[in-house]
């Protein structure tokens, strides 16, 4: 075939989790571009895969062994700064370019334009002349509206034979409309808020950086209620002001959680008119084709998203916002292991474009840079208008216990009924789901623990089952324990937020109480109705997991208690301190963000730990001072480079061999430091024998290359499966 047609080689990256790209032939005469979608032959199956390069450098195989290209799709290319983000991913996460790829092109209608549909419209001018059936059809109808045949017949209740009868009577008329509706402009003539000085001068400072026109990273930091939002709106709308390319400028903001922002996204239409493009991975097949061909398009001007929204193949990216950067919520933890915010400076770098990263609480990485110069820093001070920074207090457990099976101490007790006395809002934080993390036998000591990981089975009162909440395992909660036998001795240990709820019901039975925790709501909408109803004061107590500390703004609630502030400071983490103080701080900064004043009040039987010290102090610096100096002492990030490499598998021996032949080969230099293998913390996890190595490096060090050498030699026997994760942020 290639004797008889001139033909050009290529290289096609396929979305699978190959190692690279694979060469093809194409007739000379198919017009073809980096970026192009195209159908090639694999294996006797037919893929979608896009061009990589044209005409690239000769290759082992030899031509007459290649395949041809099957076909080019009638679809924009991919734009080339996503091309390039792709291979900068997969290189740096040590990730195939194809599951990178994936991420990017994971829109399973992509590759089928909108098509026009048909629907009908009432044309109907005298409907006594109707027979019965037909005037239901009349009747349901609402004003001009038009809908298919199906949806007509589902409306008025009857079979569409009436229907069908009614088109070929010119009772219905047909109406063409495309697949897909666009998505309306942002207004840029809406008022904005009048800014305070500070918030006026960052503002003016992001500004000019987007009329820039190039790279530049920022901090802003403010504290809680500061108004960062309306700070980076302003940037925002400089953003959609530009015109620098044929395509319309675009904008893209990460959020953490998207089903958390509902306020967030309230504030966008008051800002701009209309909704946001929503990105996420709880869209359904057409709203993902919807969203990816608008930006593609660039008709898509502003996208909020998680993570994966970094993929979306923008034309003419201006500007790129991080909200909350420090949430360890930005990290991909599975398949392609990437840090959300990281990427995303790497993204606005190639686009040549700024990038906000905004925080209260930044991460230590951030604040490194900022103070070294090589991001700026915005600072607010102020809470906005007249709300002050709630007063903060510690209170010690050891002087304070509660009756055992109970969790509030006496001065949170008190503290609650005055609250709920002046017609205030109080907010118990405890992050931790369920009734009680911990069943046992009173008996025997026994305790349930899940049987495909090591991990105990939390108890979830209102479903009446034990969940692991680590593979999602539940049964029913057992009357006899399942190791002696022992009946009705099973005792719940630990509190969870039910469990607090409880306790608070009892002494409260008049509050209006609510759970807040993400296996209590079931999705975007209905924590959008409780975070509506929550701020109408419909609800007196909320007791609620990290979900609460996404940026709320509740005007009525003045207290905070943390249950236990010393959750989460135990462990290998070394970020567990930083992590504390971040979300106590976000927690904290829900209380007294209206006209009344604010109060927290933490539980914790460690008042001198440096996390609380900082809370109570409001003096971070110290605190961060000393985090900083710890982690550069230990040369961990960002003073150091780290990586993880997970051994994962059924076969525990597989596994451990498999550790011990690594550990033999392992790098030894003088900046190298493999650490390892010892068990994962996780030791079993969905079934699988876990085993892990820590690899510290100097910041000079090219860990990639390090790695690359060490793992990719050493062949895989026993299905164990080899995690690397390039800057681990959990350690489990
Ligand atoms: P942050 O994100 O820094 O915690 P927000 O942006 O949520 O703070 O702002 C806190 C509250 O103050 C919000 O209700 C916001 O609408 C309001 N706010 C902030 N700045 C202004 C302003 N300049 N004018 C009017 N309202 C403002
Ligand atoms: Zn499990």
């Amino acid at each position: 075939m290639t004797g008889l047609f001139p033909a050009r080689r290529l290289q096609v990256l396929l979305p699978l989790p190959l190692q690279g790209v694979l060469d093809y032939l194409a007739p000379a005469e198919m017009p073809l571009r980096r970026g192009d979608f195209v159908s090639v032959p694999l294996s006797g199956r037919i893929l979608q895969g896009v061009v990589w390069a044209l005409d690239p450098p000769p290759s082992e195989v030899p031509e007459n062994k290649l395949k041809q290209v099957l076909g080019r799709f009638e679809l924009p290319a991919l734009p080339e700064s996503l091309l390039t983000f792709i291979d900068w991913v997969a290189a740096y996460t040590l990730s195939p370019p194809g599951a990178v790829l994936k991420m990017a092109i994971s829109v399973p209608r992509a590759f089928q334009t909108p098509k026009m549909r048909t629907l009908y419209r009432l044309a109907v001018d005298n409907p006594d002349e109707l027979t019965p059936a037909r005037r239901k059809v009349w009747a349901a109808a609402l004003g001009d509206m038009a809908l298919s045949l199906k949806d007509w017949a589902e409306l008025a209740g009857v079979g569409e034979g009436t229907l069908r009868g009614m088109r070929e009577a010119g009772q219905l008329q047909p109406v063409e409309v495309a697949g897909d509706a666009p998505f309306p402009e942002p207004d840029l003539r809406l008022t904005a808020p009048v800014l305070s000085r500070e918030q006026a001068e960052a503002a003016r400072h992001f500004r000019d950086l987007v009329r820039a026109h190039r790279f530049r990273a920022s901090l802003l930091e403010g504290v809680t209620g500061a108004g960062k939002t309306e700070v980076y709106f302003e940037a925002i709308h400089e953003a959609l002001q530009q015109k620098n390319k044929d395509s319309p400028s675009q904008v893209l903001v990460l959020v953490p959680e998207i089903a958390l922002t509902a306020q967030w996204l309230d504030r966008f239409r008051d800002r701009f008119g209309v909704a946001p493009v929503v990105w996420h991975s709880g869209l359904t097949p057409a709203q993902r084709r919807r969203a990816w061909w608008a930006v593609i398009r660039g008709q898509a001007r502003v996208v909020v998203g998680a993570r994966s929204a970094l993929f979306l193949p923008f034309q003419n990216l201006m500007l790129v916002v991080v909200d909350e950067e420090h949430s360890p919520t930005y990290k991909q933890e599975d398949g392609v292991m990437y840090h959300g915010r990281d990427m995303a400076v790497v993204r606005a770098h190639q686009a040549a474009c700024p990038v906000i990263l905004a925080s209260a609480t930044p991460s230590l990485e951030t604040l490194v840079n900022a103070e070294s110069g090589k991001y700026d820093w915005l600072y607010l001070g102020e809470r906005h208008g007249v709300a002050e920074l709630p007063d903060m207090t510690a209170i010690d457990m050891r002087a304070h216990p509660p009756a055992r099976g109970e969790w509030l101490s006496a001065p949170l007790r008190e503290a609650v009924a005055e609250t709920l006395k002046r017609g205030e809002q109080v907010l118990l934080y405890l992050n931790r789901r369920g009734y009680a993390p911990l069943t046992l036998c009173r008996a025997c000591g026994h305790r349930l623990d899940c049987p495909h990981c090591s991990a105990w089975l939390v108890e979830h009162k209102k479903q009446g089952r034990l969940q692991c909440h680590h593979c999602g395992y539940s049964q029913h909660r057992p009357r006899n324990c399942p190791a002696c036998g022992a009946e009705d001795r099973l005792i719940p240990w630990g509190p969870g937020v039910e469990r607090v709820a409880e306790e608070v019901h009892g002494l409260f039975p008049e509050a209006r109480l609510t759970v807040m925790a993400s296996d209590e709501l079931a999705g975007p909408g209905e924590i959008r109705e409780m975070v509506e109803s929550i701020a109408r004061h419909e609800v007196d107590v909320i007791i609620g997991t990290q979900i609460v500390t996404k940026g709320y703004h509740f005007p009525d609630l003045t207290l905070v208690g943390v249950v236990d502030a010393d959750l989460g400071l135990a462990g290998g983490d070394p970020r567990a301190a930083e992590r504390t103080w971040q979300q106590l701080e976000q927690v904290a900064g829900r209380a007294g963000r209206a006209e009344k004043p604010g109060k927290v009040l933490f539980q914790t039987h460690m008042p001198d730990h440096p996390v609380i010290r900082a809370l109570i102090s409001g003096d971070r610096n110290a605190f961060l001072e000393q985090e900083a100096e710890e982690r550069e002492h230990q040369r961990m990030p960002p003073y150091g480079r780290l990586a993880a490499v997970i051994l994962s598998g059924t076969d525990h021996q597989a596994v451990l061999r498999l550790a011990r032949h690594l550990a033999q080969g392992a790098p030894r230099s003088g900046d190298v430091m493999i650490l390892g293998p010892a068990p994962a913390p996780l030791s079993y996890l969905r079934g699988r024998h876990r085993y892990r190595f820590l690899v510290k490096a100097g910041k000079t060090v090219n860990i990639q290359n390090v790695l690359k050498n060490w793992l990719f030699s050493t062949r895989l026997d026993g299905g164990v499966r080899v995690q690397v994760d390039i800057d681990p942020i959990s350690f489990f």
